[in-house]
């Protein structure tokens, strides 16, 4: 392969004190954190509509608020949860503190909470770029059908899931030490389920604390089947309520696949769409709460469980997670099991915790990038305290610090290093997080 240099011109279309990028469940609870605090706000997503992979990759339901009933992750994404539930699209499954919703009205929702704090949102907008001056950023570009553009920055937040602002920043990236990359799954709705059954009512409601929440008798009955079948690599199956009779959401398909290699990720989600397909066919053939059913929809993409995260300031450790030590500066929690699916083939290591752990602020920058902070899936952290944090809520957590911490940071005029911790701490406290 060889390569050409080409020259570009961004028009520069505005000026923010805060630019966060992707408008997934950490970026959006970023956006409006930052907006909350007086900072002019960008919010950049590639999609037309915000929730990340909650929407755009229909995974439910969103993991986990609570630990054995004790509230985990407070402020803005419980805010964010009651207004849902408000709205008549979420449901809080007690006592496990999973949020089973509808994608539709979590996509509203999320626009109006945007909206109301006075986040510009860009969409349709694909970040390819930043300018830099050293290590500082001093605008992001991004493609959309206006042409080239970029937006001026004082802080930037990178809650793309991949880490994107950060990889094109150069900020360097945990090793993967050759162990493989847990695989994506493309989400189906099927319709026509019989949710009244109580088989598939138990299942689709995840709210059992201590138990892998996959329909355990369906599961059983394939794997003993899955070759006289022509099953392809399945795991779970999860049946996911979205809070509608007859329809559930169904995370089943596997594949070893690179979201940050386009190719790669291409073909996997062409044969996860086959798989899907077949998959539904052979529920419908062969489980009577399925007879009825078919494929109302997929997901718009498929999701990754894992790609990149930055090496950062602080890399939270298995050790440091599994023994919940709390650090001078914690923003923030997570109370998942460290779930790691098996790239090929369809076991799970589920460890489930003792305590819920904490998140520090270092775990959100790299030294030497003074105005970029990450939030979400790309946060500093090893393999195993990754899979635990990775799920929503733990993201949402993370995006609030991380937008609480660049407005901060933009009002004292401080790097992200510099900051001030103990009042981004008190702020966080103030409004309700858990930490
Ligand atoms: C199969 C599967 C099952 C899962 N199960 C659960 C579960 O049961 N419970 C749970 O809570 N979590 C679950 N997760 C994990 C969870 O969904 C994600 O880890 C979480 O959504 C990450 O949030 P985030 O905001 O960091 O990133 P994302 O949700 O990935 O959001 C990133 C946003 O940035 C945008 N973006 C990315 N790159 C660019 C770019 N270059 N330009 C512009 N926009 C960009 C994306 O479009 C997206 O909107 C699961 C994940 C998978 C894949």
């Amino acid at each position: 392969m060889h390569t050409i240099h080409i020259e570009k011109t961004a028009r520069v279309a505005d000026k923010y004190d805060v630019v966060v990028c992707g408008g997934g469940p950490a970026g959006f609870i970023a956006a409006v954190a930052a907006a909350r605090l007086g900072a002019s706000t960008a919010l950049i997503e590639r999609y037309g509509f915000l929730g990340g992979m909650a929407t755009a990759g229909l995974i439910a339901p969103l993991s986990v608020f609570t630990y054995n009933g004790e509230k985990v992750i407070g402020g803005l994404p419980w805010d964010f949860v009651e207004r849902l539930v408000g709205m008549g699209g979420g449901l809080v499954e007690e006592p496990l503190g999973n949020i089973a919703f509808d994608p539709e009205l979590y996509k509203l929702c999320v626009q109006r909470m945007v909206q109301e704090a006075g986040v510009k949102v860009f969409a349709h907008s694909y970040i390819s770029g930043c300018r830099q001056e050293g290590n500082e950023i001093t605008h992001v570009i991004m493609e959309n059908k206006s042409g080239t553009e970029a937006l001026e920055g004082r802080m930037f937040v990178d809650c793309t899931g991949d880490a994107d602002l950060a990889h094109m920043a150069g900020v360097p990236m945990q090793p993967q030490n050759g162990e493989p990359l847990q695989p994506a799954s493309l989400i189906f709705v099927l319709s026509g389920v019989d949710t009244d059954s109580p088989l598939i009512s138990q299942a689709m409601h995840h709210n059992r604390q201590g138990v892998n929440c996959h329909c355990l008798p369906i599961r059983e009955a394939l794997l003993a089947r899955q070759q006289e079948l022509g099953l392809p690599e399945f795991g779970g199956p999860w049946f996911c309520t979205l809070l509608h009779d007859g329809t559930v959401a169904v995370n089943m398909t596997r594949v070893a696949a690179d979201a940050c290699d386009n190719r790669n990720f291409a073909a996997a989600e062409m044969h996860l769409r086959e798989d899907a397909f077949r998959m539904a066919q052979i529920l419908k053939e062969h489980f009577p709460e399925f007879r009825h059913s078919y494929i109302s929809a997929t997901a718009v993409q498929a999701g990754p469980r894992e790609t990149r995260r930055i090496l950062g300031a602080h890399t939270i450790t298995a050790a440091e997670y599994l023994n919940a030590v709390r650090y001078e500066d914690s923003v923030s929690r997570g109370a998942h099991p460290i779930d790691i699916h098996v790239a090929n083939g369809p076991s799970q290591g589920c460890h489930f915790l003792e305590k819920p752990a904490y998140v520090p602020y270092r775990a959100l920058y790299a030294h030497n990038f003074p105005n970029l902070l990450v939030g979400g899936r790309c946060i500093s952290a090893d393999r195993q305290a990754f899979a635990s944090l990775r799920v929503q809520a733990s993201c949402m957590g993370t995006g609030q610090a991380a937008g609480v911490a660049a407005a901060q940071c933009v009002q004292s005029g401080k790097t992200v290093l510099q900051a001030d911790t103990a009042m981004l701490m008190a702020t966080l406290r103030q409004w309700g997080a858990v930490i």
